[in-house]
């Protein structure tokens, strides 16, 4: 078994071939450690790798691990999971950006729990299969729901779009339909140039497909433990 310094530079090596066959310089793209399941001595390892952006998709787990964690110099954390409008608040103390808002009201309530504070990041997320049940708001829904944040929700800052590909469909033309998305958030929110895409199995098309903002677990961690 490679150990994670072993894993980290393989995949930072794949991503770097990706970009420059994109044309884009590798530094261009920012690589998010997705840690959930893993316990903090895991993000502490990454952490004296040279990691500073890592990724969790329960608000509990993040919170506990943020608190265990209090010393880790410039690491920034990354919500990517189903955002709960009762969980807001912890979601808004404790991530550095929320990449998983799909509808107004937890805009609202990501707002309304700090209105005042240090802007947060915020991606919106879009849903990429047929099923109105995954994440996301519907491609159709992007526009509405961006110009519901930049009006009414001043302490956000909408900073691009985020999708998990499918099951069942090639990744390059779910990332393409993605890529219109983001060209939509950005008719509204000019600045808003992030594009988080792109996992373990399908960062390189994620790459071709202009994202800036790669969100890798297992590819870097190893197998993940059992959700316990
Ligand atoms: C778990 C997860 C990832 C990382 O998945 P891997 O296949 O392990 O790279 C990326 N994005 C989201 C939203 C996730 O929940």
């Amino acid at each position: 078994m490679p150990d994670l310094a072993e894993r980290l530079a393989d995949v930072d090596a794949r991503i770097a071939a990706a970009m420059r066959a994109s044309g884009r310089a590798p530094d261009e793209v920012t690589r998010i450690v997705v840690t959930k399941f893993h316990p903090p001595e895991l993000i502490s390892q990454l952490h004296d790798l040279g990691v500073r952006d890592v990724g969790e998709n329960r608000q509990q787990e993040l919170s506990a691990k943020r608190a265990a964690l209090p010393a880790l110099d410039g690491m920034r954390w990354h919500f990517i999971g189903q955002a709960q409008t009762n969980k807001a608040r912890a979601v808004r103390a404790a991530a550095d950006a929320v990449h998983s808002v799909d509808r107004s009201r937890i805009a609202d309530a990501l707002h309304s729990a700090d209105p005042e504070g240090e802007p947060l990041d915020v991606l919106v997320q879009v849903n990429l299969t047929d099923d109105p049940g995954r994440g996301g708001v519907a491609p159709a829904g992007v526009e509405s729901l961006t110009a519901h944040i930049v009006e009414h929700c001043p302490s956000l800052r909408v900073r691009g779009v985020m999708a998990v590909a499918p099951l069942g469909e090639e990744p390059a033309s779910a990332f393409a339909r993605l890529a219109q998305a983001s060209d939509v958030l950005r008719s509204v929110a000019p600045d808003a140039t992030w594009i988080s895409a792109g996992m373990t199995g399908d960062f390189v098309e994620a790459i071709s497909a202009g994202a800036t903002h790669l969100r890798i677990g297992s590819a870097i961690t190893g197998p993940r433990p059992d959700r316990g």
